[in-house]
């Protein structure tokens, strides 16, 4: 509900939205939907950025409330029933990691957020990472040996923050 953007799409994801709509558009309010039909099902923002559009400036067009009053993502209900490939936007996936690509890297940062703080809370009763909660977005990202690779970076960074 927060924030002065939608989520950041690739024009690939951008394309898997628009062919899936049918399926997903029935969990959609009304508002929802007009404002799809107002401004696209992806639009430009102002840092010249692909993005979801929002409802009123405040929420993803493509989110909606369940009987339980929850925030959730319609894309994704789809695809949990089994209804499509495409989860959701690889930068909701990945959430609160925010990527910024560079020419030769990408930035992998945490975002850290005030709604965030009882996942935080969470992470640390369970000794949860968040690259280890992220595995499954972060392997979707940038593949298995990569995450092998950051599995074997944090192993070395545990031994050696022991030896000192
Ligand atoms: S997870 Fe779904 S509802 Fe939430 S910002 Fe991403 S596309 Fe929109």
């Amino acid at each position: 509900m927060e924030g002065d953007s939608g989520a950041p799409l690739t024009p690939e994801e951008a394309k898997l939205i628009e062919n899936d709509y049918h399926l997903f558009e029935k969990y959609l309010p009304q508002e929802h939907r007009l404002a799809i039909q107002e401004q696209g099902f992806s639009m430009i923002d102002d840092d010249n950025d692909l993005v979801t559009p929002l409802v009123n400036n405040k929420q993803c067009v493509y989110s909606f409330f369940d009987d339980e009053d929850i925030l959730k993502c319609s894309i994704e209900k789809v695809f949990f029933e089994g209804l499509t490939q495409f989860r959701k936007p690889i930068s909701c996936h990945l959430f609160p990691i925010r990527i910024t690509e560079y020419k030769q890297f990408d930035a992998v940062n945490y975002e850290e957020l005030e709604i965030c703080k009882p996942g935080r809370k969470c992470g640390q009763t369970k000794q949860v990472k968040l690259y280890q909660y992220l595995k499954e977005p972060l392997i979707r990202k940038y593949g298995e040996e990569w995450y092998k690779e950051l599995e074997i970076a944090d192993q070395y960074l545990k031994n050696k923050n022991k030896n000192f």
